[in-house]
This record gives structure tokens, sequence and C-alpha cells, in this order.
């Protein structure tokens, strides 16, 4: 059926790269963590969850926003945008990011067309 697999913008590889990265930064806070609570707040470990998690929050921001390449033509693609759903082929009807799921179908979506060479790439 498919003469060659898509080629990949490597999207939602962004969102988890960035969550494996909080999830392992959590568990190294959690096992290096005292005993007691008390002491537990105190140590300089805690104490650095606060601003790493605004500064993921901030990197989660930010990946949504930036633009994704075109692996055909190389033309830079914004991510928001009123995107046709690859399940059930449905448009949005409104800007939404890729990120997010399908208004129809719930669907987060795995691919996506450029504006200007039309062409399907993974996301
Ligand atoms: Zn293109
Ligand atoms: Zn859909």
């Amino acid at each position: 059926m498919e003469e060659k697999p898509l080629q990949s913008v490597f999207f939602h590889f962004r969102f988890k790269f960035l969550a494996i990265t909080t999830i392992a930064f959590l568990m190294y806070v959690i096992l290096s963590g005292a005993g007691e609570f008390d002491e537990f707040a105190k140590s300089p470990e805690f104490k650095m969850l606060g601003p790493f998690l605004l500064f993921a929050m901030a990197l989660f921001f930010t990946f949504r926003k930036f633009p994704i390449k075109c692996p055909h033509c190389h033309k830079i693609l914004p991510t928001k945008k009123n995107w046709r759903c690859p399940e059930c082929g449905q448009e949005q009807g409104k800007d939404r990011y890729l990120i997010d799921k399908c208004r129809h179908c719930k669907q987060v979506p795995a691919t996506s067309f450029c504006d200007d060479c039309k062409e399907e790439f993974r996301l």
C-alpha cells in the first residue's frame, strides 16, 4: 500500500522528550530526598523543583508554538492553524495547535499536511 514511510518533523517528540526529562528530574528529587519532610523541604534539590517546573512549563509553551519545517519543501509551517484531522477528516473550525486533540474525534493528529506543497508528514 504505502510506497515509503512518511517523513517525520519530530513535533510530538519534543513533548515526549520534555515529559521524560521532567519525570527523571522528579524521580531524582524524590529518591535523593531525606526521610524527614522538614529536611527534605530544606534540601537544594527540593528548592530546585519550583524553578525547574516553571522552566519545563515555559519550554512546553515554547515547543507548542515553535514552528515546524516541512520535510519535503523545507517551508516553515506554523503549529497553530485550522488543521484537518487525519483521523476523521474534519477541519477544526478555528486555529488550534497541532498538539491539541481533534474537536470531533478527540484524537491527537499523528500526521499533518504542508500548506505549501500539500505533502503529508508525521508529526
Ligand atoms: Zn511542503
Ligand atoms: Zn478528528
